[in-house]
């Protein structure tokens, strides 16, 4: 039997989803940029395809451009603001995404922008205040703030009203990627609060490779890739046809079904972590105990040989979940994220995350097979 708990990583392709595709593949292989009935027949599906993910988050549709995902929004963002919006100091956190991480200190290291991280507490959550003494105390070139919607290994959710209210206050650009939420929290784009957010299909039960990036109209910035002038310029390169077809019917099921799944899961998250808590020995919850995205289970088990092959050992059993941990030139350290809430390096660290399809049964495998490798109350 496999089970699968590594939903954060990527999610399945849903059965409709891929059906939606499929009918792209067989139906419709026009060029959207050709004018001739085939290339306007595929036109119409990407720009449906827009308009679904513009309702769905209450934006218009001129704000959202297709990408490759979230990694390629969220370095089309950073370094482009610094480009063409004159930021001069970028404000983020050390538990961000790599791929935010990495382009940060690109940017950092070319002395195109400086950047400034906020300190993060033991559950992963930002220092507000010390983000609106930033915020208030600059006085000169723009400031681009960029923050995750939701961390992708303890699940802590950042208050994002709050963070572009702050932002808002001053006229500092926010920028969210919420890689992790979007079709799992409801986000409302349409104050205008927000000027940049990222989203990446396959974490959404869609598919891989294709994600979008949402640009709010006040803010334009200029593209990365340069070409037929595809995405109104700002992304050009043949369309992704049956990604972006796969993509909107996989937001629009999240978006429909976004309570069911969230109760279901949630649930799911809870029971689990209670039967852990209950009947492990010496076993801790990582993350927010008041904002936790409600399919992330970072639990950290205590030091000895039997934690050491935990996540092999479950692997072998049919269990999938991610370590919490990197893993380079064979020695096992604790990820960036971990690191940076104090979590103790003797510790194995894995990430438990659910979906819907997930099921308590499930849970009780797991939960026999964790007696038996690691300690028990
Ligand atoms: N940002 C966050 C928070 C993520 O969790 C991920 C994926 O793990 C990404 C960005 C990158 O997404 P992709 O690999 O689809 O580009």
């Amino acid at each position: 039997m496999q089970i699968y708990f590594d939903n954060a990583s990527t999610t399945p392709l849903l059965e409709p989803v891929k059906q939606s595709m499929i009918q792209v593949i067989e139906e419709f292989y026009g060029n959207p940029s050709s004018i001739h009935r085939f290339g306007r027949q595929s036109k119409i599906i990407i720009e449906d395809a827009r308009k679904t993910i513009a309702r769905g988050l209450n934006a218009s549709t001129g704000e959202i451009f297709f990408t490759s995902g979230a990694t390629e929004s969220n370095n089309l963002v950073l370094q482009r603001a610094v480009e063409d919006l004159g930021v001069k100091t970028i404000i983020s956190s050390p538990i961000e995404h790599h791929c935010i991480l990495h382009t940060l200190d690109e940017i950092q290291n070319s002395a195109r922008a400086n950047v400034i991280y906020l300190s993060v507490d033991r559950e992963g959550h930002i220092n507000y205040n010390e983000l609106e003494d930033l915020i208030s105390n600059n006085n000169s070139a723009p400031v681009l703030v960029s923050l995750m919607h939701a961390n992708n290994e303890i699940g802590t959710i950042n208050d994002i009203d709050r963070i572009s209210n702050l932002c808002g206050a001053k006229d500092v650009y926010f920028h969210c990627d919420a890689a992790q939420t979007v079709g799992k929290l409801p986000l409302e784009l349409s104050h205008g609060k927000i000027n940049f957010l990222s989203g990446s299909a396959h974490k959404f039960f869609g598919p891989k490779g294709v994600g979008f990036v949402y640009i709010n109209s006040d803010n334009m910035i200029r593209p990365m890739v340069y070409g037929g002038d595809q995405e109104r310029g700002m992304r050009s390169g043949t369309e992704n046809l049956y990604g972006i077809m796969g993509m909107a019917k996989a937001f629009e099921l999240a978006v429909e079904e976004m309570h069911e799944r969230q109760e279901k899961t949630g649930e799911l998250r809870q029971y689990c972590a209670d039967r852990m808590l209950n009947e492990l020995e010496d076993i801790r919850i990582n993350g927010s105990k008041s904002a936790s995205l409600y399919n992330i289970l970072s639990v950290s088990f205590p030091p000895g040989e039997k934690a050491d092959m935990l996540m092999m050992n479950l692997d072998i059993l049919g269990i999938c979940a991610s370590a919490g941990s990197a893993c380079s030139s064979g020695v096992e350290n604790d990820s960036h994220v971990l690191e940076h809430i104090g979590h103790d390096a003797g510790r194995k660290t894995i990430r438990f995350s659910f979906s819907h399809f997930n099921t308590k049964e499930e849970v009780d495998i797991l939960l026999e097979h964790l007696k038996k490798l690691t300690p028990v109350r």
